[in-house]
Parts: structure tokens; C-alpha cells; sequence
């Protein structure tokens, strides 16, 4: 093993209510992920709670001093970091000492150690400009050199947010379709009248997917949703924004381009839901009585199947269309039948049939 020269690198992480809210690293490591680092000391603050010494807030400490150790914390301060503090010291110096300068017109001073208050929102840390810069990069790379698989990456990492009932999920998804919605390839396409590439609208579909599970989610609040909607509605009339066929309505079908990487896609989704067990959830705030998400899933997926719809323009959506009634189905056979669910089928089978 090839020894590589020890570096020290100064971590610090906020807490609040359990969750990690700011990272910084002095290895300045650029990732959407945590440096080794920081998780290395998230993990000794997990394992050795005792080890690791809990600080007031600064301004609390700074309150418990008199005027000379005020004076001696100062210049200390500055003794260490002299350059780098110095210059911002004798701004400040200069303006408190100014009767009429903005700072003297607010009382207090701000606490970066203090943590929000009760009512602030607290969520995880996430670097939403990494996010951004990546994402940004993945597309221009045309879902070639991996990049593809890197977005797909990134969707499966919002997927597993979202099962965590991580509210960053929402959160990244939203800065992850912002990057698509300013991909510059969308209006050259619209310009050319040609339609985008098979890896592209794959990457568009499970976009889309994602967004139908954050809005769909029973756990969501009201004016979470309203929001949301909000954003989605402004998105869809940007004039680039793809149809959900992909198309900007004049192509031709054409059945090469028919999918054969998201046939196989949705195939390993399959296989990964097949060792599921599904069974009766009781979910007493939205349900009536006798329901479960069980039910109402089953109840929904039926009506779904037994709709009869215009089959939407374009050869790529129709197949879309056809794959996911072929997954309802296949979904409807694993489930093992009571007599609760027989009479739900018995439902809809006389709503079809009248
Ligand atoms: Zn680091």
C-alpha cells in the first residue's frame, strides 16, 4: 500500500434536532457527498459522544466574560489569524466606533453558533450548488462518458430520500429539474424541429416519475403541495419544456427509437419489488373505515386498467402507455388475494360491465 502524506484538515458540523445541517472541510473536496473526513468525524461523534466536548453558543461564552477577558479573547483571536482576520477586525472596529454607521443601528450581533430557533426549518445539509454544478455537467455530456448512468445515480439517491421521508429529496429533485429545464440543448431542439435522444427522454421519464411520488405522497403537507404545484405549473409553460412524449408534436413514429434500455430498466424494477410483501396498512388519518393502501392501491390500479382511453399521439408514449399497464398487471398477480380485496374486484368488474 502506497502511504500517502498525513494531511490535518479542520471539520465542523452543526447539529440541529438530530440531523447534520452545515458541513465545512478545510480539504475543500467539491462533492454532493460528504468528504471521508467528515464523515470519519461524524462517526467518532456517533461511537465516542462523551469524547467530543459541547460548546455554548459563542455568544453565550462571550456573555459569562468581563471587560479584560473580552479584551484578551479579542486580541488572541486576531494573535492566531492575523492575516486573514485583521482586515475584517478593523472594519468592524472602525464601525462600531462610528456613530452613525449600520451596524450601531441594530441591536446585537449575529451567532453563527447558535443554531436555528424552534420554528426555523431544519433539514439535512446539502450542497445545493454541487448539486447544480454536476447535474449541469451530466447534461452537457449528452448522457455519454457515463454521464448517464451518473444521473441515474442521482435519481436513485433522490428515490432513497424520499423513502426516508427525507425532505431534501423534493428539494434536490427541484434543483436537478431546474438544470434540465436550462439544458440549452432543449430549445436547439425545439429550433431544429427534432426530437430529443432515447437516453434523454429515458432521463426525462424518471424526472417526471419522481415528481408523481413527492406530489403523491400522503405524508406531504397542504401548502407543501400547493407549492409544488405552483413550480411544476411554471416549468410546464416554459415553451422548451418536452411534452410527455418528448416531442414538440410534429415527428413521425419511427420504431427504432423504441426504448430498449428502458424496457430492461423497468424489468430490474421488477425484479427488485418482486421480493415485496404487500399486505393491509392501516392508515387511520386518510382512510374512510375498512381501508388500507392496500385497497386503495389495489382499487386504483383496477380503475386504471379498466379505463377506456384515446391513446395518446406518438409511438414512444403509446409504448410508454402499454409498459406501465403491463407492470399494473403484473404488480395485480403478486398480491395474494382475501376477502377484502376479491371484493374490490368484484367492484369494479360490475362498474365495467354496467
Ligand atoms: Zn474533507
Amino acid at each position: 500500500m502506497q502511504s500517502e502524506p498525513e494531511t490535518v484538515c479542520n471539520v465542523a458540523i452543526s447539529f440541529d434536532r438530530c440531523k447534520i445541517t452545515s458541513v465545512t472541510c478545510s480539504c475543500g473536496n467539491k462533492d454532493i457527498f460528504y468528504c471521508a473526513h467528515v464523515v470519519a468525524l461524524s462517526l467518532y461523534r456517533i461511537r465516542k459522544p462523551d469524547q467530543v466536548k459541547l460548546h455554548l453558543p459563542i455568544s453565550e461564552t462571550l456573555f459569562q466574560m468581563n471587560r479584560d477577558q473580552l479584551q484578551k479573547f479579542v486580541q488572541y483571536l486576531i494573535t492566531v489569524h492575523h492575516t486573514e482576520v485583521l482586515p475584517t477586525a478593523q472594519k468592524l472596529a472602525d464601525e462600531i466606533l462610528s456613530q452613525n454607521s449600520e451596524i450601531n443601528q441594530v441591536h446585537g450581533a449575529p451567532d453563527p453558533t447558535a443554531g436555528a430557533s424552534i420554528d426555523d426549518e431544519n433539514c439535512w445539509h446539502l450542497d445545493e450548488e454541487q448539486v447544480q454544478e454536476q447535474v449541469k455537467l451530466f447534461l452537457s455530456q449528452g448522457g455519454y462518458h457515463g454521464s448517464g448512468k451518473q444521473l441515474n445515480l442521482l435519481f436513485a439517491k433522490v428515490r432513497e430520500m424520499l423513502k426516508m421521508r427525507d425532505s431534501n429529496g423534493a428539494r434536490m429533485l427541484t434543483l436537478i429539474t431546474e438544470q434540465f429545464m436550462a439544458d440549452p440543448r432543449l430549445s436547439l431542439w425545439r429550433q431544429q424541429g427534432t426530437t430529443m435522444t432515447d437516453k434523454y427522454r429515458q432521463l426525462w421519464d424518471e424526472l417526471g416519475a419522481l415528481w408523481m411520488c413527492i406530489v403523491l405522497n400522503p405524508h406531504c403537507k397542504l401548502e407543501q403541495k400547493v407549492s409544488w404545484l405552483k413550480q411544476l405549473k411554471k416549468w410546464n409553460g416554459v415553451d422548451v419544456c418536452p411534452w410527455e412524449d418528448g416531442n414538440h408534436g410534429n415527428e413521425l413514429p419511427n420504431l427504432t427509437n423504441a426504448l430498449p434500455q428502458g424496457a430492461n430498466a423497468n424489468q430490474e424494477n421488477l425484479g427488485q419489488c418482486k421480493s415485496l410483501e404487500y399486505q393491509h396498512l392501516p392508515a387511520h388519518k386518510f382512510l374512510e373505515e375498512g381501508e388500507s393502501y392496500l385497497t386503495l392501491a389495489v382499487e386504483v390500479a383496477l380503475i386504471g386498467l379498466g379505463q377506456q382511453r384515446i391513446m395518446p399521439d406518438g409511438l414512444y408514449v403509446q409504448e410508454k402507455v402499454c409498459r406501465n399497464e403491463e407492470q399494473l398487471i403484473s404488480k395485480l398477480q403478486e398480491i395474494e388475494l382475501d376477502d377484502t380485496l376479491v371484493k374490490i374486484f368484484r367492484k369494479q368488474a360490475v362498474f365495467l360491465l354496467e
